[in-house]
């Protein structure tokens, strides 16, 4: 079950083996003979020979995740953003086309429609919020795959994931979400039809501020050699990797990781330290308590804040009322992560006096983790953003994110009144 695989997912020591996941801190492994090495060079046979593809640590950790997410192949990356990026140039390239919901996190934003854009692709992002019959309208023929975010960072949209699925799959693509927010103990897109998911493990899953990291998950579920013209990539022989088709010698399950495991890490080498990987690891070991925690302690403030009268607006979709709370009775009904955004009358200004005034939650450009830290989007994440795009983006130039913490509510609850009462 999800606690006790969050302990020992991944990771089963045999007799006398180490009763952690062993830091395999070594670039390389050593083979008798070269034919040896040459076998797992086909992929012939199973086995490590340079840290840059695989590690013995790296995948511990990956099979962890693999198993929480209830996928059935998974890879680790040296960061959230490696994660966004190779999964969709794991299935597009340049002449491709990719529908996104427009509330999506800054920096994948940029990703997506500045330099993915230069390499060829095309984004049409679009509100999650849309009709179905806007979201079908966003879809070409050259269209590879439908991206969005289970809950947006840091508009906080819940994405109506079923309504994304449907949507995808009638086009013949797969859904893609970055489930970085929810966690899956939050939520498991694959149970309502996503076909892979990504993860900024630095945040929620590692937990702690200490690695940055990414992860994909895929759910094997996407049947690729059903659209075999449109992912030539995953169906036809690949003359860089011996001739190597991945749906057959993989199958559905594995021949997307496969792939972007045995040509992008090779070629693009954005591989975690097996020391990050342990940390992610060792975090994940509190996932669900740390989950309920940020959860309870992000509805009290939210509750809070809402009944402030120098606070214009909050949304937390834990809050009733709010405009995701049924998305996320739906989606999320354990709660929806630690994360609470709100406006401060008297807009931009008041909103950087108040920050500033702030003693115990810091201005940190990060999210999700034990210590409570506070941003203020507009002008750091999303400062590269014009009016229109901060708009699309559900960043309003008032728009506070609060990131709380595990510390006791009631602590948080006098620091913000504190900095309030200044403003
Ligand atoms: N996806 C989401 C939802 C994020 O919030 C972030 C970072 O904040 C990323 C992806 C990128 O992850 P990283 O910072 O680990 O590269």
């Amino acid at each position: 079950m999800f606690n006790t695989d969050c302990l020992h997912g991944g990771y089963r020591p045999e007799n006398g083996e180490p009763r952690n996941i062993p830091i395999i801190q070594s670039t390389t492994f050593r083979y008798e003979t070269s034919e040896d090495m040459g076998k797992l060079f086909d992929l012939e046979a199973e086995g490590y020979f340079y840290t840059r593809l695989q590690n013995p640590t790296n995948d511990m950790v990956a099979a962890r995740i693999c198993k929480l997410e209830g996928g059935t192949a998974a890879m680790l990356l040296s960061s959230g953003q490696a994660a966004s990026f190779f999964s969709i140039f794991n299935i597009a390239s340049a002449g491709d086309h990719i529908v996104s919901s427009s509330t999506i996190y800054g920096g994948t934003y940029n990703l997506f429609a500045v330099t993915m854009k230069r390499m060829g692709i095309e984004f049409t992002f679009i509100d999650p919020d849309c009709t179905e019959e806007e979201l079908n309208a966003a879809f070409r023929p050259n269209t590879k795959a439908l991206f969005g975010e289970t809950i947006a960072n840091p508009a906080l949209a819940v994405l109506d994931i079923e309504k994304f699925a449907r949507a995808a799959h009638s086009h013949g693509v797969p859904l893609i979400v970055d489930n970085t927010f929810a966690t899956p103990w939050g939520c498991r897109p694959f149970e309502w039809g996503a076909d892979i998911v990504t993860h900024s493990t630095t945040k929620y899953l590692d937990g702690h501020a200490a690695a940055v990291g990414g992860a994909i998950v895929d759910s094997g579920k996407f049947d690729w050699d059903k659209y075999a013209d449109k992912y030539p990539g995953l169906t036809t022989p690949d003359e860089s990797y011996h001739g190597i088709t991945y749906t057959k010698r993989f199958g559905l399950g594995g021949a997307y990781i496969t792939k972007a495991v045995a040509q992008l890490m090779r070629d693009f080498g954005s591989t975690p330290a097996p020391m990050n990987s342990f940390l992610l690891g060792l975090g994940i070991e509190t996932l669900p308590l740390r989950m309920e925690r940020h959860c309870e302690n992000a509805r009290r403030i939210a509750e809070y804040l809402n009944s402030h009268p120098k606070i214009s607006w909050v949304r937390y979709a834990g809050l009733e009322g709010d405009k995701y709370y049924e998305l996320a009775k739906k989606y999320l009904p354990k709660g929806p992560c630690g994360v609470v955004s709100f406006g401060v009358a008297g807009g931009r200004a008041a909103a950087e006096k108040f920050m500033a005034g702030l003693k115990l939650a810091s201005i940190a450009t990060h999210v999700a983790d034990a210590k409570t830290c506070v941003l203020h989007p507009a002008s750091a994440t999303h400062r590269q953003m014009n009016d229109a795009e901060l708009e699309a983006a559900g960043v309003s130039a008032d728009l506070v994110r609060l990131s709380v913490g595990l510390e006791d509510a009631d602590d948080l609850i006098t620091d913000l009144e504190q900095a309030l009462e200044n403003v």
